[in-house]
């Protein structure tokens, strides 16, 4: 007994002795550790493809190289093979597969409980930030439950029945010129005790993240500029955004959804050098994300996709820094999505699920009981 003691006392020193036992490496915090807060980034669009192209346009180096943990997900809405973005953001929202096109329902048209909706029942402080307008299908469906990713008024409405902390991003013109009635939605958020603001009042830059407020900020009237154009944004936002939630969450954590939304469109309209410069511009907002991670130990990051768009390759001749881009389609395509995951939790995020297991995965790392919430489950969709 005493020898076999021994033997396994050498073992831990000698870390290396006894082939079935594997290696332990170190991990920056335990994973018994709960996160206190989450931020759950989403490149529309952005598959391997997409990542690989930025990579090797680059100089060979991501900030998504730092995350030590990969896995993939099957991004198949209930009714296609190929999702589109509004059952895509609703799997990772609600965890349950629906019809292409609905925000925030159950493939019976049901409207499920997100876990942004949850986090802020809960207590945590909840924010959204994206590079489309605010309404658009990714954002829209963790707060807002329509049956059309179209119903950018409706989804309007939605948020301002919500108590989330954050809205960063286009689309002033649904909240305070709307066609399908008087409504400004502007004042009604101030009612709230938000403070409205957008882009034609103040440059982001001199916005105050006043974290005794909830906060409206506009980008742009519909969609903001393509990063091209000028658009910069992001990752200044998720910065400061990171540190408005962090000081209004007290105790509690945060909850923080940040697109890349125009990464997506640039591979619609196959032009691999914008969807080169979204996927950069992504990937510094991840970087800032990071950062905040690693100062705090206390933070899940997890950066995925809802789908990969255009079937993009990286063709023969492509060398460092010249890739040579081709699309097989102008729509979305099938292929599994790669997840990244920092911090604590990080390690529930290895191997091949569904897209759905990202929403229970996060419940589960924030401890959210998830007993008797049915809209919970993944249905088992056909495709
Ligand atoms: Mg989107
Ligand atoms: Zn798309």
């Amino acid at each position: 007994m005493k020898n076999s003691a021994w033997a396994i006392g050498l073992c831990i020193i000698l870390s290396a002795c006894g082939s079935p036992t594997p290696l332990t490496t170190v991990v920056e915090t335990p994973q018994s550790e709960k996160p206190k807060n989450i931020i759950l980034i989403i490149g529309d669009g952005m598959g391997l493809s997409q990542i690989s192209t930025a990579l090797y346009s680059n100089n060979g180096h991501l900030n998504l190289e730092q995350f030590p943990i990969t896995g993939l997900h099957k991004s198949y809405s209930f009714d296609d093979l190929v999702t589109d973005s509004a059952a895509g953001a609703t799997a990772f929202a609600c965890g349950c597969k629906t019809f292409n096109g609905a925000i925030g329902l159950t493939k019976d048209s049901i409207p499920c409980k997100t876990i942004l909706e949850e986090a802020e029942e809960r207590g945590l402080a909840t924010g959204l930030i994206a590079t489309s307008t605010i309404v658009h299908a990714t954002p829209a469906a963790f707060i807002s439950h329509v049956v059309s990713r179209e119903q950018y008024e409706e989804i309007a409405i939605d948020m301002a029945k919500t108590e989330v902390d954050l809205l960063i991003g286009g689309g002033k013109k649904y909240f305070d010129r709307r066609d399908m009635d008087e409504r400004n939605l502007y004042k009604e958020f101030e009612k709230k005790g938000y403070y409205v603001s957008d882009y034609s009042y103040e440059e982001i830059g001199s916005l105050r993240f006043d974290p005794n407020k909830n906060l409206l900020y506009l980008t742009a009237d519909k969609h903001p500029l393509n990063v091209e154009a000028g658009r910069d944004y992001l990752s200044y936002a998720t910065r400061r955004s990171l540190e408005y939630l962090e000081k209004k969450s007290g105790d509690k954590g945060f909850f923080l959804m940040v697109e890349g939304s125009q990464i997506d469109w640039a591979c619609h309209a196959n032009d691999y050098r914008l969807a080169i410069k979204e996927t950069l511009d992504l990937d510094r907002a991840i970087g800032e994300a990071l950062t905040f991670a690693k100062n705090r130990g206390n933070t899940l990051v997890i950066v995925t996709a809802d789908h990969e768009c255009g079937g993009l390759a990286l063709n023969p001749g492509s060398k460092m820094n010249r890739v040579d881009g081709a699309f097989t389609t102008i729509n979305h395509t099938a292929s599994l999505i790669p997840v990244f995951a920092f911090g604590p939790q990080a390690k529930k995020f290895a191997g091949i699920y569904e897209n759905t297991a990202i929403h229970e995965k996060m419940r589960r790392a924030l401890s959210f009981d998830n007993k008797d919430d049915k809209n919970s489950k993944a249905s088992s969709g056909s495709n």
